[in-house]
């Protein structure tokens, strides 16, 4: 009987071995120490090192030198609590060459529930990350080079506009009244691409004042009614000054009432609430649209994340750069949504 037992689960293992011999990820198996017992073929493709170099020592013959010690103690606090750890990192393989993983290591327990080996995997991202890296260069150059012209262009518009206005030439005020909607479309454009590189460089300045935030909003409403003829409420008051960026909040703003017109029906209603706590200014932004699905929620902040990627204007970049600039003011940015019923984005300001 035992025999039998033990020879399903020799069969059990043989199946498993042959599994992780032909996935395309490397795996390693480590002691709790980190002392590596096991790698897969995978494993030595990726990194260059044979089992036999690789086995008895720890991970670290892999290191870059790229990850601060803060990543190690998250990584060994989270796996010694019993928990999986799932981060990107930058590895060296044995050439010197380095490589990005999706690394996900995970602890295993035995039946007393006592941690005895963890199991990395790593999926080789090297290639996406490249062709995102030559992305967001091919962005940067091209928001740099139209930038300029597009500012002159739409500075000799407002010019030409006044200059009709005097002579009141009706007819090409009228043809003007179409060009300049349509160029500040792709000025606000490559503004978004603009931010978006300078916030992927750590470059987004953030200019703070003492801010009325309750008269900026009922500005910005205002403006953004004038423009795009929605029906907007504004509720409640803040009450209080607080320390903000006045254009960059307004840029939040915008971005979320944007965001609620193009993704409701044309006309519905648009409810922008003001509130304070003890130690924040909420700002919230509610439609009757489409809604969210609730496994996207946390997605749609990513850069260039659109749930549905065929449908409507917009590159995915609006709310990110809306969720960086209240990270820049150490405040909270989130949605609350059903779908066929509405969202609410809401965001915190400290006070
Ligand atoms: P986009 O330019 O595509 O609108 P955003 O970053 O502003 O980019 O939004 C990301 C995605 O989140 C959108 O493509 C859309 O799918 C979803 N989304 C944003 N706001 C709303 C909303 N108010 N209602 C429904 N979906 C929304």
């Amino acid at each position: 009987m035992k025999m039998k037992r033990k020879s399903r689960q020799d069969s059990k293992l043989q199946r498993f071995k042959s599994a992780l011999d032909q996935t395309a990820d490397s795996v390693f198996i480590t002691d709790k120490e980190g002392i590596i017992e096991y790698v897969n073929p995978a494993f030595e493709k990726m990194t260059g090192f044979s089992a036999k170099e690789a086995l008895g020592h720890t991970p670290r013959i892999i290191k870059s030198g790229l990850q601060d010690l803060k990543y190690y103690k998250k990584l060994w606090s989270t796996i010694l609590s019993g928990k999986t750890f799932r981060t990107i990192v930058v590895n060296k393989r044995k050439d010197g060459k380095l490589f990005y993983a999706d690394h996900t290591i995970t602890p295993i327990k035995n039946n007393k529930g006592k941690v005895t080996h963890f199991v990395g995997i790593w999926k080789d991202i090297t290639a996406q990350v490249e062709l995102d890296k030559r992305k967001d260069e091919f962005i940067a150059i091209a928001s740099h080079e139209l930038k300029n012209p597009l500012s002159t262009t739409r500075g000799y518009l407002e010019l030409l506009h006044e200059r009709l206005a005097q002579i009141k030439d009706e007819k090409s005020m009228y043809l003007l009244s179409q060009i300049e909607p349509q160029t500040d479309k792709i000025i606000n454009l490559i503004n978004d691409f603009f931010d978006a590189n300078k916030i992927k460089a750590g470059k987004m300045v953030i200019r703070k004042i003492n801010l009325d935030l309750d008269k900026l909003v009922e500005k910005v409403v205002e403006d953004f009614k004038q423009s795009s003829k929605v029906k907007i409420v504004i509720e409640g008051k803040v009450g209080k000054k607080i320390l903000a960026d006045p254009e960059r909040i307004g840029q939040v703003l915008i971005n979320l009432l944007s965001n609620a017109a193009k993704y409701s029906s044309k006309g519905a209603k648009i409810i922008v609430r003001l509130a304070k706590t003890d130690k924040q200014a909420v700002v919230s932004v509610q439609d009757f649209g489409i809604g969210i699905p609730k496994s996207e929620i946390k997605k749609v902040f990513e850069r260039f994340y659109k749930i549905d990627p065929t449908e409507r204007a917009g590159f995915g970049l609006g709310l990110y750069i809306a969720s960086e600039i209240v990270k820049g003011h150490k405040g909270k940015i989130w949605v609350e949504s059903k779908i066929g019923k509405g969202s609410t984005f809401f965001f915190t300001l400290p006070l």
